[in-house]
């Protein structure tokens, strides 16, 4: 029996390296804030870095209730 990998389940964990879409820039720490639906094709994911998120008061997706 293996030990399941449970990293994913980590709200504290930085979600690594991308494209803030609030300040526009490349940063890490990112946490994916919202999903916005489209009528064709997939949604766009919108993530956040730490400053970002402290000084709009963003909430990950995945802590909202
Ligand atoms: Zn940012």
């Amino acid at each position: 029996m293996q030990e399941a990998i449970q990293a994913q389940e980590d709200e504290d964990t930085p979600q690594g390296y991308g494209w803030c879409s609030w300040h526009e820039d490349y940063s890490g720490g990112l946490r994916l804030i919202g999903i916005e639906e489209q009528g064709t094709g997939p949604g766009r994911n919108y993530f956040a870095c730490k400053p970002c998120r402290e000084a709009n008061n963003l909430v990950p997706f995945a802590d909202r209730p």
